[in-house]
């Protein structure tokens, strides 16, 4: 058993605050990562605070992880120490359903391990997050990191870029697509990168007027604001897909009217309340609503090295890790731009 340093939460109101814990000796096919840095996801906040009801404590939050391999075990092949690795959402999965054949081990039809707040397959070990010195995964759930890509910028694509990529290939975004992202903040950012990589008319659809330079800056085509009716009105019906990226309560039949016939509206974000859609918000234009979790591992390399052939990788504060509590502060007010980072060093 290996002596860990980390920050946890012991319950859904207390601060995340200093904590030291155990991590399993690394087995034969397992990598030790020495966690160098790791981003702050608006998930960590929702289950810090117990936003989603499925909470367990303590908990030490973090699945945007970048590090360098520090051990690996006898049976190892894709990492050898030194080299950089990454964690992302998910460590295990039962391996033998359809969806985990298919390399989509995010829809995992028995047990999915999630990062943190999750429990390994034994489905009784508790899993713990990169806000954390070191982490021990089977070599088959850690993915491949370039060196070429600026590492402390990598880390948010873990989930925030996953979490984007994934649905704008899955709807196959592409030169002809008109798509809007909604919600412009950790997600929303890599998901006006991946458009605008894929050759789609992006709109960034956002509360923050004073978003707007930022999201001409990220490649944005046009900017609306979601609180002003008449640019939504003018903007109805003229999107192919909208990526609803947004972590608290919003109108989903106002976002809806903005959707062309056939379009869809993909949600990735999960506010704690469940929205209200009307049934004629879908019906007269035959629109669709859909959901889309993370990525799969292939899929997740597939986006990393897609991300190091065009020089992609996230807008990034850095934060030492004493910072953390102040860090959600300000996420919860939209005030980060558009990922914070942490420094594991500072631990
Ligand atoms: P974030 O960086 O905090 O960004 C969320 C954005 O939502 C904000 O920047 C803001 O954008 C907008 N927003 C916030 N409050 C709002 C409100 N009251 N009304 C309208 N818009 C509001 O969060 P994130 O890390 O990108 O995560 C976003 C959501 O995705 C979270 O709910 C998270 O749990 C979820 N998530 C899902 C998956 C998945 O697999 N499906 C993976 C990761 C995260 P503007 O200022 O532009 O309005
Ligand atoms: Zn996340
Ligand atoms: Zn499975």
């Amino acid at each position: 058993m290996l002596p860990t340093k980390a920050y946890a939460v012991q319950n859904e109101t207390s601060p995340l605050a200093p904590f030291e814990f155990h991590r399993r000796a690394v087995g034969d096919n397992d990598i030790l990562i020495e966690i160098l840095y790791c981003g702050v996801c608006h998930s960590d906040i929702h289950q810090a605070r117990g936003e989603w009801g499925n909470s367990i404590f303590p908990m030490v939050p973090g699945h945007e992880i970048v590090g360098r391999v520090a051990k690996v075990g006898a049976q190892v092949t894709s990492f050898k120490v030194d080299d950089l690795a990454g964690v992302g959402c998910l460590v295990d999965s039962c391996r033998s359903c359809s969806s985990c054949k298919a390399g989509e081990e995010q829809y995992c039809q028995k047990h999915i391990s999630f990062t943190y707040n999750g429990t390994e397959q034994d489905q009784k070990t508790p899993t713990q997050g990169g806000y954390s010195s070191q982490v021990v995964v089977d070599q088959k759930y850690a993915l491949q990191v370039s060196k070429s890509l600026d590492l402390k910028a990598v880390a948010p694509l873990l989930c925030a870029g996953i979490t984007t990529y994934s649905p704008l290939k899955h709807w196959k975004v592409g030169p002809k697509s008109r798509i809007a992202i909604l919600g412009l903040g950790g997600l929303g950012h890599m998901g006006v990168k991946f458009g605008k990589a894929f050759g789609a008319h992006v709109t960034v659809i956002s509360t923050s007027k004073s978003k707007e330079a930022d999201a001409k800056r990220l490649g944005a085509d046009a900017f609306l604001v979601s609180t002003e009716a008449d640019a939504v009105q003018k903007a109805a019906e003229s999107f192919d897909l909208i990526l609803d990226t947004v972590s608290a309560e919003h109108d989903l039949n106002s976002v809806l009217s903005m959707i062309k016939l056939d379009g869809t509206l993909v949600l990735v974000g999960v506010p704690p309340k469940a929205p209200e859609i009307h049934p004629f918000s879908l019906i007269p234009r035959r629109r669709s609503i859909a959901g889309s979790m993370i990525g799969g591992i292939k899929e997740t390399q597939e986006m990393l090295d897609f991300c190091a052939e065009n020089g992609i990788v996230s807008d990034i504060e850095m934060i030492a890790m004493k910072d953390i509590n102040t860090a959600y502060a300000r996420m919860i007010k939209g005030d980060v731009r558009y990922r914070f980072v942490i420094d594991l060093k500072t631990l």
